[in-house]
C-alpha cells in the first residue's frame, strides 16, 4: 500500500470518518464489503442459523442484576457468572444491600471468577453511586451509565439494549472483534471504531440482535483460535473462507 494510503487510513480511522460510502479510499477492492447490503445479507443467515431475536446469555431479573452479572462477565464465561449470581442474588438482591458490603465479603461470592479483586470493588463502588446519586436505579442514559466504577461502553450497551431494550449503540466483545475483521466490514481491532463503522452498516434495529449473533458465530464456528468454515453458513460469501 503506498505511503500516502496509510495516511489516508491513519487519519479516517482518528476521525472515526469513511470517506467514500463507508469505504477507505485506499480499500475500493473491499467495497462489497463494507456495505449495508453485505451487512443485511450476513444478518439475513446468522438469524436463520441460530436465532432471530438474541439475547444475553446472561441471567438477570432487573437491570441492576445484569449490571452486576455484566461487570463480572469480562474476560470470564458467561456460565461462570450465572453460577456465581444465581447464589448471590439469593441473598442480596438490593443495590443498598451492595453498598454497604465489604469487599471480603462480597469475595466469597466471586473469587471463582477471573479478576474478581477488581470486579468485586467496582460493584460495590458502583452500589454506593447508585444508592447516593440515582436513587437506588440504574440510569438508562449512556453518559450515566459510563460514568459508574468498572462501566464502559460494552458493559452499557449491554445494560441499555437486554435490560431497557434503548438500542445507543453496540456492545463489541472479543467474538465481535475477531468475527467483523474476518468478514472484512471492519480493519481494526479498536473496539470503538469497530462499534462506529458497524452501527454505520447495520440498521438500528439489529444492533443488539447483531452483537449476540457475532458472538454465537464466534463460539460456534469463527473461533479467535481456529475458524470452522466448513460448518459456517457464511462460507461462500465470506472473504476469509477457507471453503473454495
Ligand atoms: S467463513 Fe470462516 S472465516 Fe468466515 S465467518 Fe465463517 S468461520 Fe469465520
Amino acid at each position: 500500500m503506498p505511503f500516502y494510503h496509510y495516511i489516508v487510513r491513519y487519519i479516517a480511522d482518528a476521525k472515526c470518518i469513511n470517506t467514500i460510502d463507508g469505504v477507505y479510499l485506499s480499500e475500493k477492492k473491499n467495497l462489497q464489503y463494507k456495505n449495508p447490503k453485505y451487512a443485511c445479507e450476513v444478518l439475513k443467515r446468522l438469524k436463520k442459523r441460530y436465532q432471530r431475536d438474541m439475547k444475553t446469555s446472561l441471567n438477570f431479573s432487573d437491570p441492576w442484576e445484569l449490571l452486576v452479572a455484566t461487570i463480572l462477565s469480562a474476560q470470564a464465561k458467561d456460565k461462570q457468572v450465572n453460577k456465581v449470581t444465581k447464589v448471590l442474588f439469593k441473598k442480596y438482591r438490593r443495590i443498598k444491600d451492595f453498598s454497604v458490603m465489604k469487599p471480603a465479603e462480597l469475595y466469597k461470592y466471586t473469587k471463582s471468577i477471573g479478576l474478581y479483586r477488581n470486579k468485586t470493588k467496582n460493584i460495590i463502588k458502583t452500589a454506593k453511586e447508585l444508592h447516593r446519586k440515582f436513587d437506588d436505579k440504574v440510569p438508562m442514559r449512556m453518559e450515566e451509565l459510563t460514568k459508574l466504577s468498572g462501566v464502559g461502553r460494552k458493559t452499557a450497551n449491554v445494560v441499555l439494549s437486554n435490560a431497557y431494550n434503548i438500542n445507543e449503540g453496540m456492545a463489541i466483545d472479543t467474538h465481535c472483534i475477531t468475527v467483523s475483521n474476518r468478514l472484512r466490514m471492519v480493519e481494526t481491532k479498536n473496539p470503538v471504531l469497530i462499534e462506529r463503522q458497524l452501527m454505520k452498516l447495520i440498521k438500528k434495529e439489529d444492533w443488539n440482535n447483531a452483537t449476540h449473533l457475532f458472538i454465537a458465530l464466534g463460539r460456534d464456528a469463527c473461533t479467535a483460535r481456529k475458524k470452522y468454515c466448513e460448518r459456517c453458513v457464511l462460507q461462500d460469501i465470506c472473504p476469509s473462507s477457507v471453503i473454495k
